[in-house]
């Protein structure tokens, strides 16, 4: 690596702290000290790769395995990429500057498909072949885990394997079946058919999938004996006891959260049916009060930060909400800490919560109802109402807080301009009563935000069909023009982004091309507004012969194979067609810690009922 040149681009390039390492917490060791190097790649900007809570968990853990040495690597700005490619410099580390082709392990997260061209760039960018099949025997094992891999299929070209379920102690398996196919002096395809052998990983090259005459999958299958037929999720029975970072990362630049963070539990069972990581993460997993706030103490002294977040799926749902929120205040308030509960459900305890959480700091209150009206929260199973609603808002007026935050999700199954009135109608309910109270806080502030429903694999939607695009433009501007209300602030998603997400997420190995076509004509950091062009993409679905329509706004049989299928994520298709059907009938299901619903984990021994 040519230093030199390397701080003569920092020099032309916006906020260059994203590209030098060396931060508070960062691990420093050469390169001889280890004989497995794994390269962490989170493919999008430092900023938000600072705050993802996986890699502070996956760092220090690989981090702390005798022989490991894991480095991160995240997808450069636009003017850093030019740069890096202009100068012939390959995508480096932040900790040693190591080229990612000179890794052992390049391993990719998947939070969300609009990233799938940086991982292109960052492959291309680092020298490491694009394409698995090109890949060499001393090329390195590129892998990837996270949400977005549960249908593995649209980047089953570029990836070698893909790691399902929680990564804590199946990463360090990866590291040493790595090691272990190192000594024997394997090549690829012999490390890769050891690396099948792990519970969690799927091979692509290992499996075959086979077409209808319509497009649609008539068989998917493995072409050797040796793997699984369907790869299950790799699921930990506990949390309580898997290793928490202590002293995660002080980036030099601000980061989207710039907290630290405790993950009081895994999972949720509430069972909201657009909801792919309800699923995924099943059974619920607690850890508990005296380890997170040892956690907290830890984190605080290695950090310094004023703030901690709790994070889960569902953090009203965690047992001992209140005695955790409680103790954190005692003991951190002293020192100026305040304790922000991002993901509450409406209809758990907050107030005590809420009450507690205030005494630090004014923020807050986010509230996400999902749908407008009582039908369609029916339909979708989010067990809520506008009662529920209205009392937690009164109950956040009167402790101070005068900034909601509403999230809604539009173009869901069976939605009417009807329920698009029912969001219109709690924003006016909340205004209106805001300015009845006599004594109220300051500044009312009522953000509404739409997202569009994006139909995901493993849930009970996945058979459903999204809106075109037209309807979803349409909707977006009924509701801008309907919420013109005193205090309220309208904020959508871009439509373009969640009609291709959608056509991405369902995709199958062909979706591929398209992927790879659209990063070849210019694509990347879709997920900027600044960056996203719908016109690449759509230049990319035409050039290679593909209906985008097929996969975003196509409504599935229930006999037909669906790309994903090959994947057992412990959740049985049998239950996602039932709640399918409930929905149909606007047929509430019970959260599952009330009684089980069956959804198939309990067939796995050990891991739920
Ligand atoms: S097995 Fe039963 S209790 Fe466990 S997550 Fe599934 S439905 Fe809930």
């Amino acid at each position: 690596m040519d230093e030199r040149l390397i701080e003569s681009i920092l020099d032309k390039v916006d906020r260059p702290a994203r590209y030098i390492g060396g931060e508070l917490g960062a691990v420093n060791r050469q390169k001889n000290e280890g004989d497995i190097s794994f390269a962490f790649c989170f493919p999008d900007t430092y900023e938000l790769a600072m705050s993802h809570l996986g890699m502070k968990i996956l760092y220090e853990i690989l981090n702390d395995t005798p022989g490991v040495i894991c480095e991160r690597v995240c997808m450069p700005w636009k003017d850093m990429y030019v740069l890096l490619k202009e100068n012939n410099i390959p995508l480096f580390s932040l900790e040693n500057r190591t080229p990612l082709n000179e890794f052992d392990i390049v391993g990719f997260t998947f939070q969300y498909e609009m990233n799938f061209t940086n991982v292109l760039a960052m492959l291309e960018l680092g020298g490491v072949e694009i394409l698995s099949r090109d890949r060499k025997d001393n090329s390195p094992i590129v892998i990837a885990g996270g949400p977005s891999c549960c249908n593995p299929e649209p980047m089953s070209s570029f990836i070698d394997a893909f790691f399902m379920g929680d990564g804590e102690r199946g990463n360090i398996e990866i590291c040493e079946c790595i090691r272990s196919a190192k000594q024997k002096g394997f090549g690829r395809r012999e490390t890769l058919l050891l690396l099948s052998q792990i519970q969690g990983i799927y091979v692509p090259e290992f499996y075959s999938v086979n077409y209808n005459n319509d497009g649609t999958i008539k068989e998917v299958v493995p072409n050797i004996d040796s793997v699984p037929q369907n790869p299950r999720r790799r699921i930990e029975k506990s949390i309580e006891d898997l290793p928490f970072p202590k002293k995660p990362i002080v980036p030099f630049t601000q980061a989207v959260h710039d907290r630290m963070v405790l993950e009081i539990m895994r999972g949720c069972t509430q069972g909201c049916r657009f909801c792919q990581a309800g699923m995924l993460y099943r059974p619920v997993r607690e850890r508990s009060v005296e380890s997170l706030m040892e956690y907290a103490r830890a984190q605080e002294k290695a950090t310094g930060y004023e703030e901690i977040s709790l994070s889960s799926l569902s953090s009203g749902d965690y047992s001992h909400i209140d005695e955790l929120v409680e103790k954190l205040i005692a003991e951190f308030s002293k020192k100026r800490v305040s304790v922000s509960l991002p993901s509450l459900r409406l209809d758990s305890q907050i107030k005590g919560a809420l009450e507690e959480a205030s005494k630090v700091k004014k923020s807050g209150l986010t509230l996400a109802p999902e749908a407008g009206t009582q039908r369609l929260r029916d339909v979708i199973n989010k067990r809520i109402t506008n009662y529920d609603i209205m009392q937690r808002v009164k109950e956040a007026f009167e402790i101070g807080y005068s900034n909601i935050k509403l999230y809604f999700m539009m173009g869901l199954p069976t939605e009417t301009y009807e329920d698009l009135d029912g969001i219109v109608n709690i924003a006016k309910c909340i205004s209106e009563y805001y300015y009845s109270l006599h004594k109220r806080p300051k500044g009312l502030r009522i953000t509404v935000s739409t997202s569009t429903f994006v139909p995901k694999p493993f849930t009970p939607f996945q058979w459903a069909k999204q809106d075109d695009l037209e309807t979803i433009l349409k909707k977006q501007e009924y509701l801008r023009n309907s919420l013109r209300i005193k205090g309220v602030q309208y904020n959508w998603h871009e439509a373009e982004l969640s009609v291709l997400e959608a056509a991405i997420a369902r995709g199958d190995r062909n979706m591929g091309r398209v992927i790879y076509g659209a990063y070849k004509n210019g694509a990347m950091l879709d997920s900027w507004r600044e960056h996203f062009s719908y016109d690449i993409w759509k230049k990319a679905f035409l050039d290679n012969n593909i209906n985008m329509d097929f996969y975003s706004s196509r409504e599935r049989e229930y006999d037909e194979i669906l790309p994903w299928d090959i994947i057992d994520i412990g959740v049985s298709r049998d239950y996602l067609m039932r709640e399918n059907e409930r929905a149909k009938k606007a047929q509430t299901t019970r959260d599952c810690r009330q009684g089980c619903m069956g959804c198939g984990l309990q067939n796995i021994e050990g891991v739920c009922v």
